[in-house]
């Protein structure tokens, strides 16, 4: 699919972390699938991606844990 903000390069899915930061914790989620454009760089996330990854991330930082990472194709999912 054609990148709609730079008209250059053709969307690809690729598989990116993703970092969150909050009350000096840090939460990474590596392995996000998305959509990239190799042109100018653009992303695009699924809704239920993002969804799923707001959950992750929002559990991360809720622990005492200074930086977390995570996989984002771990089954279980944190409770939120
Ligand atoms: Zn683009």
């Amino acid at each position: 699919m054609r990148c709609e903000r730079c008209d250059q390069g053709d969307r690809r899915p690729v598989q990116r972390a993703k970092l969150a930061e909050r009350d000096g914790r840090v939460a990474v989620v590596l392995e996000v699938p998305m959509q990239e454009c190799p042109a100018c760089g653009e992303r695009w996330l699924d809704w239920e991606v993002a969804r799923r990854l707001d959950v992750m991330l929002n559990a991360m930082l809720a622990r005492d844990v200074e930086v977390a990472t995570r996989h984002y194709h771990e089954t279980d999912l944190p409770a939120a």
